[in-house]
């Protein structure tokens, strides 16, 4: 695998300057109310995203929330324990449930009646399509690509401008024989590069881990750096020094194939592959590269974005 290695300038806009033009505090670190100017940018991004879609690519947009069970069975809690938000409502009849408001009204702690639910907010775009996909049967021998989306959360609290608790994503996901997968992330590590030069963005991609949880974890985020199963293309947000993943290329080998019990036509366990576009960190590293009036940016960048 080739990866471009680049010196990465300083960004135009200061963290500062982006938080004031781009985002409306709520009073929680990394969840924010979006301005128009900011949503014109996702909206275009997205629509330029669209535009580069690979052909034969089945669209799905999901729900911010997705089955518990799915993700308990899909690894993610055993990964990302420390990451997962889990919904939780109130039960029973107008007595429980009353209690509890009753005890709120009181000024006291009405929070020990919540239940936990059948629901978890979905951490990526990507889980769901995999149990989907498997409940088909065996693979067509082309295998699927999909183009999925969903408003995702991860409990990491920041008041970093480009780590938000509640953030969106958008996944180019490639199923099928190891072959057919590998090329695709290749392909699209080379596509994305050219997407992220259109958009005037100084970027280098670099192989990365995902922060697995605990001890036991850190060896499996060594492995997969050493067996470069995920690559980042990183854009200098808030410094040179320490760029942003804005886009991310996983190869998750046959893990979902096992997990779900997907196979290929030969009866082998079908290969994944996602290619993650993060639309909030796209965007604001548009804004602190060309400056907060997308008015004032570049021609040519306004020209890919069709601005
Ligand atoms: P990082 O290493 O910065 O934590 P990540 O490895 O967790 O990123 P992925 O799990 O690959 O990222 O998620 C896919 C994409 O979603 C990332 O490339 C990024 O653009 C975006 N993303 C991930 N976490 C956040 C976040 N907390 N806020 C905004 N965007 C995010
Ligand atoms: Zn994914
Ligand atoms: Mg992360």
């Amino acid at each position: 695998m080739t990866i471009a290695v680049k010196t990465l300038g300083k960004p135009k806009t200061t963290p500062e300057a982006l938080l004031n033009a781009l985002f409306r505090p709520m009073g929680i670190d990394g969840v924010y109310g979006r301005t128009g100017k900011y949503e014109d940018v996702v909206e275009a991004l997205a629509a330029l995203i669209s535009r580069c879609r690979p052909t034969g690519a089945e669209v799905l947009r999901f729900p911010p929330v997705v089955s518990r069970a799915m993700i308990e069975k899909s690894g993610y809690l055993k990964s990302f324990p420390h990451l997962l938000g889990c919904v939780c409502n109130l039960e029973g009849g107008e007595r429980e449930i009353g209690a509890a408001v009753d005890r709120f009204l009181a000024g006291e702690d009405w929070t020990g009646a919540l239940k936990t639910a059948d629901l978890v907010l979905a951490p990526a775009a990507c889980y769901p399509v995999y149990p989907l996909a498997a409940k088909r049967g065996a693979l067509p021998a082309e295998g699927y690509v999909f183009d999925v989306a969903c408003d995702c959360f991860r409990r990491e609290p920041s008041r970093d401008i480009d780590r938000l608790q509640s953030f969106r994503m958008r996944e180019f996901v490639r199923i099928g024989t190891p072959e057919q997968v590998r090329a695709f992330r290749e392909d699209w590590m080379s596509r994305a590069t050219a997407i992220a030069e259109s958009l005037g963005l100084a970027y280098r991609v670099e192989a990365a881990s995902d922060p697995f949880f605990g001890r036991g974890g850190l060896l499996v985020s060594k492995a997969q750096a050493q067996q470069e199963l995920k690559f980042e293309l990183v854009v200098p947000v808030r410094s040179a020094e320490k760029p942003t993943a804005c886009m991310s290329f996983n190869y998750h080998r046959d893990h979902f194939g096992q997990t779900w019990a997907m196979k290929t036509q030969a009866g082998e366990a079908a290969h994944t592959a996602c290619i993650a576009f993060g639309m909030d960190r796209l965007a604001v590293a548009l804004f602190a590269t060309h400056g907060v009036e997308p008015a004032e940016w570049p021609a040519g960048v306004r020209k890919a974005l069709a601005l």
